[in-house]
């Protein structure tokens, strides 16, 4: 591939050897992400160290037409990151470090490649909290996140990440550097070009540092579980807690057949209360203990909450995180089929019976468990797929799942992204005219196309 060795020559002069690796001394950790999907090798794998290195990378490649995949800490969960054998990986591992906090503006400015775990830390350490939180921010990169817009535990009190950025830095596909990087919250300076990279998996340039607004240190919190009469009553009670103690630091809640797997597979499988109500809602606030007390008092009595445990200390409340946590089990236990939707608030209830519906009616017997960031709007799903005809029929049941969220107005992605696995399923959510307004978006910051081809829009 004569064309190809020319390429790495050119990228080998610019960034250095070591910064070029090819063949086997390719890590397999860059062929898939998270999902496994379709894992390959990429022709080359690209380690620069500055923002310069990624741009000669960029502009080198875009002379040539060649392909490029942005890689983060590869926890992505749509395939964003998965490379072809035609594509060089850019991987921004060795692009890391926090660069500045600074308490006057509560930022942080971070180099791209910064785990969020140290992220997280270093704010702490500073006296604040950076409130971006997953269960991959030991392995997931700042700039991973921006480009999938993550969203996680925090989402319903701080936003998704969209919301905690204040500036990037963003190199083009022809190598040209955008300078995006602000520390300040008003800047009405025309089109807000940042935003167009949040959210834009790899596909329109690759992000190299940004500035990230910190937190106050929240007090110590509160955790109660409780046990609903209704959807509608999760809703209400949500309102309730907002209006009268203020918005939680988290709202989970979990349908009873969620709830049920989550208490059997237990250590000590005891449940904290009945598995007898249709539906059970984890709650975190930071509110002071007796004003919460007072707001459950007179949820109870509204009829909105027919059961409930406070948690009395560190370890329970640990306890009754764990039931919740048990999706880390769905590996282990099953053959999940996950779903990450999003549904006005309202029709999140009317969403997961209809799906049960479905399901049950072409599948009869089938096992699907629902739970989700409510207070976000976003809903999880997942169907067992050992309690389905073998070789489990995924696409049907994804266009039977998606079908339904088009139905209801929802989103076929609330938090992972679209990338490749839901690129199928993009119509669903996104109308005709919007996914062309998209292509042209890509088409002006990337006319060759030489960016992550074919995640997004195909
Ligand atoms: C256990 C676990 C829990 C998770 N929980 C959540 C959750 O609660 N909420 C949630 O939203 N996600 C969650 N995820 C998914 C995943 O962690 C996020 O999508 C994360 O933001 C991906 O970051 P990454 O660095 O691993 O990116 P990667 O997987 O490496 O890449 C993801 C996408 O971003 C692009 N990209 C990466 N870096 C850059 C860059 N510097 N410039 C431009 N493009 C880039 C890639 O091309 C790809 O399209 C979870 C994953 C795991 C494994």
């Amino acid at each position: 591939m004569p064309h190809l060795q020319q390429t790495l020559e050119q990228l080998r002069a610019a960034l250095g050897d070591a910064a070029v690796v090819t063949g086997a001394a390719i890590n397999q950790r860059h062929y898939s992400d998270w999902t496994g999907h379709a894992p390959a090798c990429p022709a080359a794998v690209l380690l620069p160290r500055r923002t310069e290195d990624v741009a000669a990378a960029l502009r080198i490649c875009n002379a040539a037409r060649q392909t490029i995949v942005p890689q983060g800490g590869m926890t992505g969960l749509a395939g964003g990151a998965v490379p072809r054998e035609t594509d060089i990986a850019l991987s921004l591992e060795r692009m890391h470090g926090i660069e500045e906090i600074d308490p006057a503006a509560a930022a942080i400015s971070v180099w791209a490649g910064t785990t969020l775990q140290e992220i997280q830390h270093a704010a702490l350490d500073a006296g604040f909290l950076f409130p971006l939180d997953l269960g991959a921010r030991g392995s997931c990169q700042i700039g991973g996140n921006i480009a999938t817009n993550a969203g996680g535990n925090a989402v319903i009190r701080y936003g998704m990440t969209r919301d905690l950025v204040l500036g990037l830095e963003v190199v083009l596909a022809d190598g040209r550097v955008l300078n995006l990087l602000n520390k300040m919250i008003k800047n009405n300076c025309g089109y807000d070009l940042k935003q167009c990279f949040i959210g834009s998996e790899g596909t329109l340039g690759v992000i190299t540092r940004a500035i990230l607004k910190l937190a106050p240190l929240p007090g110590e919190t509160t955790t109660l579980l409780c046990a609903l009469p209704d959807y509608a009553s999760a809703v209400s009670l949500l309102r309730r807690v907002q209006r009268s103690v203020g918005t939680p630091q988290a709202y989970e809640l979990m349908w009873q057949d969620f709830f049920c797997l989550g208490v059997s597979w237990l250590e000590s499988p005891v449940a904290p209360m009945s598995l007898d109500y249709p539906l059970y809602v984890l709650l975190e606030s930071a509110a002071a203990r007796e004003r919460l007390e007072q707001a459950l008092e007179d949820a109870i009595n509204a009829g909105e909450v027919v059961d409930a445990v406070l948690a009395s200390s560190q370890a329970q409340a640990h306890a009754l995180w764990k039931i919740r946590e048990a999706t880390g089990e769905f590996p282990l236990r099953m053959t999940p089929l996950n779903f990450d939707v999003s549904l006005p608030i309202g029709q999140i209830g009317d969403f997961a019976e209809l799906c049960r519906q479905r399901l049950e009616q072409r599948w009869p017997g089938n096992r699907s468990v629902y739970f989700g960031h409510i207070g976000d709007r976003n809903l999880h799903l997942t169907v067992d797929c050992d309690s389905l005809p073998q070789p489990a029929p995924v696409f049907e049941i994804e266009e039977l799942v998606y079908t339904a969220v088009g139905e209801l107005g929802g989103s076929v992605s609330a938090e992972h992204g679209i990338g490749l696995l839901k690129r199928d399923f993009l119509h669903h959510s996104v109308s005709h005219e919007a996914r062309q307004a998209m292509q042209q978006l890509k088409d002006c910051y990337d006319p060759n196309g030489i960016l992550n081809p074919g995640k997004i829009l195909g």
